[in-house]
């Protein structure tokens, strides 16, 4: 027998079999077992998560002989047929080169026909939003109101270049990306039947280098295994697909959280004489800065999800290391790095620049931290001053603010005079020559102030002096703004 890949080999067969696509699998069987069956499906999501699978999946569901049934046989003629896509009722379409209007007159033609020997006659169409504006509309008027037995099945990978007219007459599904974990369990479970032998760190490698995607994972298997044979090490998988190993990515990130630049540099010269892509290295650690912050935001049990238990054990030690805003921080600068790599010249000096800068933001103090720190120590030094307040003078309110300055200029003895409405205070005369110069120059002896400020402007001067020395001696200039 002709030797068929992996991908191939493994694909789903029923709704069960499908990996971490729940909510649609769900709700497909539902709507089959309730016999609510729509008559147009759109199903968006990234490459190799499953679209085309679930179209066949769904196809064999509703034309199985023994349906409409949430678990097709897969034995019946209609089974094997729309498995191996050659079933003449299940009609599929690449819309990426089948994009003209001529293109889906043709399909349109088929659709006055009834099945030849199904239940329905589905057009499952991939690529759809590759479909020209003019084929969109011709296919409209057909899409609202197809004939009993047609039902089409769209897939694509760019949900937002559909028109909305189309995704308005379909129900619409949006797949995620399968998570690291379920990409794992799934390989393991391929290699144990096909008698694989490859450890816990090589999966994970294949996993964190397929983007959440099964079918290049699998592609990744099978690469591999026509390069080594069936005994696979994480060094294996690095070789072959340029990454970097998962205890490098972990040291280059303590590096950064701890501000070890020698260390960053000597990680990154090494990485670059071997050859790894930088550009990946940089989304991986961009992903782990991420599962970072999921980790201290929202604990280990939802960092968990996206990570395997000796990743988790080292993110729980790293939180510590830098508290969230500096994460963030770190996490903007890799995301920059990543837009800039493409026209960079080089890579290598971009990369190091940029991780320097993130071990600086690890550990230089942001002008939010300052200013939490300097209200802490106000609302402190406040309460010491009024603590201290009651052995001097019996004065007015503003007593304990006066006491804080030294001696540069001799106290004033006198507590600020008592307010006065603002008419009493402007001579008549003077009152529509010069308004406005009442709030400006200080005031001479005799003439008086319209309102108190001037004791208290001359304490709270001293006073910003004080906390701007205070900053200086805390955080030795090292403040950023
Ligand atoms: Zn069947």
């Amino acid at each position: 027998m002709a030797y068929e890949v992996l991908a191939r080999k493994w694909r789903p067969k029923t709704f069960d079999d499908v990996v971490g696509q729940g909510h649609v699998t769900r709700t497909l069987a539902n709507a089959i077992e309730q016999d609510r069956i729509a008559h147009a499906y759109l199903f968006i999501g990234p490459r190799g998560i499953g679209k085309t699978t679930l179209s066949r999946i769904l196809a064999m569901a509703l034309n199985c002989e023994k349906g409409p049934t949430t678990h097709p046989c897969g034995e019946c003629d209609n089974c094997k047929g729309i498995a191996a896509g050659s079933d003449m009722d299940v009609i599929e379409l690449d819309a990426a080169s089948n994009n003209k209007v001529e293109d889906i007159h043709a399909v349109l033609d088929q659709v006055q026909f009834a099945p030849t020997h199904s239940r329905f006659k589905v057009f499952i169409l991939d690529e759809v939003h590759m479909l020209s504006n003019a084929a969109f509309n011709a296919l409209l008027k057909t899409l609202e109101e197809p004939p009993p037995y047609v039902k089409f099945i769209f897939a694509t990978t760019e949900g937002d270049k559909v028109l909305p007219t189309i995704v308005s007459r379909c129900q619409r599904f949006d797949l995620r990306r399968i998570s690291v974990g379920d990409i794992v369990q799934r390989l393991r479970f391929i290699c144990n039947a096909e008698k694989i032998e490859i450890t816990d760190d090589a999966l994970l490698a294949i996993a964190r280098g397929s983007n959440g995607g099964l079918r290049d994972a699998l592609s990744a298997l099978d690469q591999l295994i026509a390069f080594k044979g069936t005994d696979l090490s994480e060094a294996d998988v690095l070789a072959v697909f340029g990454l970097v190993s998962r205890e490098a990515l972990e040291g280059l990130a303590e590096s950064i959280l701890k501000g070890d630049i020698p260390g960053i540099l000597r990680t990154v010269a090494a990485l670059d004489e071997s050859g790894k892509d930088m550009r990946r290295m940089t989304a991986e650690l961009l992903w782990h800065f991420r599962n970072l912050l999921v980790c201290q935001q929202a604990g280990a049990e939802l960092a968990k999800q996206d990570v395997t238990a000796e990743q988790l054990a080292v993110l729980e030690a790293q939180a510590k290391l830098a508290p969230p805003q500096r994460i963030v921080e770190i996490s903007s600068l890799l995301s920059e790095m990543e837009g800039k790599l493409r026209a960079a010249l080089s890579v290598r000096t971009l990369v190091e620049m940029t991780l320097i800068r993130c071990a600086r933001a690890a550990k230089t103090v942001s002008l939010d931290e300052v200013i939490r720190r300097l209200t802490a120590l106000r609302d402190q030094t406040i309460r010491r001053l009024a603590a201290a307040a009651p052995q001097g003078p019996a004065a007015a309110p503003a007593a304990p603010q006066r006491a804080a300055p030294p001696a540069a200029e001799p106290p004033r003895p006198v507590a600020p005079p008592p307010l006065k409405p603002e008419e009493d205070l402007v001579p008549e005369d003077e009152e529509e020559l010069e308004p406005c110069l009442l709030h400006t120059p200080p005031e001479p002896a005799g003439a008086t102030s319209p309102v108190p400020a001037e004791p208290l402007q001359n304490s709270d001067g001293q006073y910003v002096d004080e906390i701007v020395n205070i900053t200086l001696r805390l955080f030795g200039g090292h403040v950023r703004i």
